[in-house]
């Protein structure tokens, strides 16, 4: 079946880090009343090459639902055909078009909302902003029913950190909001953490563990439970590459976490 195509306009553009060439983008879907979707989801973005052959690519929203509009978060791809269409100016001014279909995808928190782990590096923290503008939305209501919820963000440089004054603010305004920034290569200057996400993690886990009394590897769940069936009190959120992806989820294994506590998306 062919799927609904949707004309979307560039609103805005913004380069947010030179260094990495990532933008931020704002669209609105103009023959749409309202684009509704689940924090955490993505868009299909489709295109024409140079060739003519139709590119499609997924990207996370980056944002809450608000209207028929729809946020996204891309750094360029050396070489890569979508990534640079989009990035390019004269391929993609404001007021021109893209075309998408979506929402898609079921990287979304779990209803009702538990502790949370949102673990990200580079753009894997599109769907992360896009989860926190939803739990504490900027009208003051707060939907995270006072569970902690982390955000552990890993890049290489400060400069690298999209998005870092918005979680920083909303850490001051949330005492149930967490915000852990981690660079695997800081400066002598930067007075943060350092390394990389999966150390954090685990950091929080056991600390977490300590606090509550609960042992550490946690204790198996009765196998004759169906999955879908099975409730945790806290779940981790996992996005980005591969490589982090793996790593972090092997993290949480050996602390005893059930394959269906770790919900990921990866971009590779
Ligand atoms: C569910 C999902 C959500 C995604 N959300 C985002 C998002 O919010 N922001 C974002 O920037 N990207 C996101 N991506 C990745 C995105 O879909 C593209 O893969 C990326 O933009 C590269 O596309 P391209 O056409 O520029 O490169 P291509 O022409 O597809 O590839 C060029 C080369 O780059 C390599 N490559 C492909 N993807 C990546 C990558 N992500 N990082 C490094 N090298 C890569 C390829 O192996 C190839 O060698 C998401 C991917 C998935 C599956």
């Amino acid at each position: 079946m062919a799927r609904e195509l949707y004309t979307a306009r560039l609103e805005q553009k913004e380069c947010i880090s030179e260094s990495t060439q990532c933008y931020h983008f704002r669209f609105v879907l103009e023959d749409l009343e309202s684009f509704p979707f689940t924090s955490g989801q993505f868009v299909s973005a489709v295109a024409e090459d140079s060739n003519g052959k139709q590119q499609t690519r997924a990207y996370s929203i980056a944002s809450a639902a608000s209207g028929n509009r729809f946020e996204l978060c891309v750094n360029r791809v050396e070489g890569g055909f979508f990534s640079n269409h989009l990035a390019d100016l004269p391929d993609l001014p404001i007021g021109g078009t893209i075309r998408i279909h979506g929402p898609h995808g079921h990287f979304i928190l779990n209803s009702p909302i538990t502790d949370s782990i949102l673990v990200a590096t580079g753009t894997g923290v599109a769907p992360m902003r896009g989860y926190t503008q939803s739990l504490f939305p900027e009208d003051g209501t707060d939907r995270s029913e006072g569970r902690d919820i982390w955000l552990v963000y890993g890049t290489r440089h400060e400069t690298d950190l999209y998005y870092h004054e918005e979680f920083e603010a909303l850490a001051q305004r949330k005492p149930n909001f967490h915000y852990l920034a981690t660079l695997s290569r800081a400066k002598e200057s930067w007075n943060g953490l350092r390394g990389y996400v999966q150390d954090h993690v685990a950091r929080i886990v056991e600390e977490r563990a300590a606090r509550l009394g609960l042992p550490l590897p946690q204790p198996g769940v009765d196998p004759a439970i169906p999955a879908k069936e099975l409730k945790f009190d806290i779940y981790a959120y996992i996005c980005g590459l591969n490589n982090m992806v793996s790593g972090v989820r092997d993290r949480l294994a050996g602390f005893g976490w059930h394959r269906k506590q770790i919900v990921f998306e990866r971009y590779d």
